[in-house]
């Protein structure tokens, strides 16, 4: 009897896993293109590589209904569509973490497909929507590093994302506002798609919203992650 019931409280707790064992579907990434006539920069927008930080995915789908660009091209990229069903950091069918599995001839099929996208397209810019448990302003001793954006090296964000931050920051009180992280450290042995596109010197920028367990409604992350969105492509002159 209390076997029986062991047993059943397992199969429970597996139950949606088990549901994802044959689609292989989980493993790739779920992406679209909203381009322009007219020739202009590539800009790769990526959300929600960890599942259970799900605003970056949201706003993507918001964006696939409502952008138009001038010219150029926006490609969306859904990095983990399953994880942020089952609102998991790692993708449910591999039980990989995407985001340390993005170097050359990788072995995980997710992160491959995400950089033949980023080759293929020829990207100029990358921007990655991730989602930190706390705020860095509050929480940086203890390692969050939410509502931070952290730019590359690249002289173009050196113009952009201070005002950026301003615009960000309009509405929110002072231990909740965004901060910028400048410097990027990456080790050969960082296999983030930040110290990827660092080590391609492609542009990039880490987008980290306080999200996690819904410390601050779905609806302004999503709010937050837009304005960064319009603003680049503005500044671009995208739209
Ligand atoms: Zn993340």
């Amino acid at each position: 009897m209390y076997l029986f019931i062991f047993l059943l409280i397992c199969i429970l707790a597996i139950y949606p896993y088990l549901s994802l064992a044959s689609p292989s579907v989980c493993l790739e990434p779920s992406y679209t293109t909203i381009t322009s006539e007219e020739s202009g920069p590539t800009i790769a927008l990526i959300g929600s590589v960890h599942g259970n930080e799900p605003a970056g995915a949201y706003t993507l789908l918001n964006l696939v209904h409502n952008l138009k660009v001038k010219k150029g091209k926006v490609i969306l990229i859904a990095g983990n569509p399953c994880g942020v069903a089952y609102d998991t950091r790692m993708n449910p069918y591999s039980w990989n973490d995407i985001n340390r599995e993005f170097y050359d001839s990788s072995y995980d099929h997710t992160a491959r497909k995400i950089l033949e996208l980023l080759h293929t397209n020829k990207v100029d810019v990358i921007v990655d929507f991730h989602e930190g448990w706390g705020w860095y302003t509050q929480n940086n001793l203890f390692g969050s590093i939410g509502s931070t954006l952290s730019p590359s090296p690249q002289s173009f964000w050196k113009d952009i994302v201070p005002s950026i931050i301003d615009e960000l920051n309009t509405n929110l009180v002072n231990e909740k506002k965004f901060a910028i992280r400048w410097n990027m450290e990456c080790d050969t042995s960082t296999k983030t798609l930040q110290c990827y596109a660092h080590k391609h010197d492609i542009p990039y920028m880490l987008v980290e919203t306080s999200g996690q367990n819904n410390i601050q409604p779905i609806e302004d992350r999503i709010a937050q992650d837009t304005t960064i969105v319009r603003y680049i492509l503005n500044y671009l002159g995208m739209i």
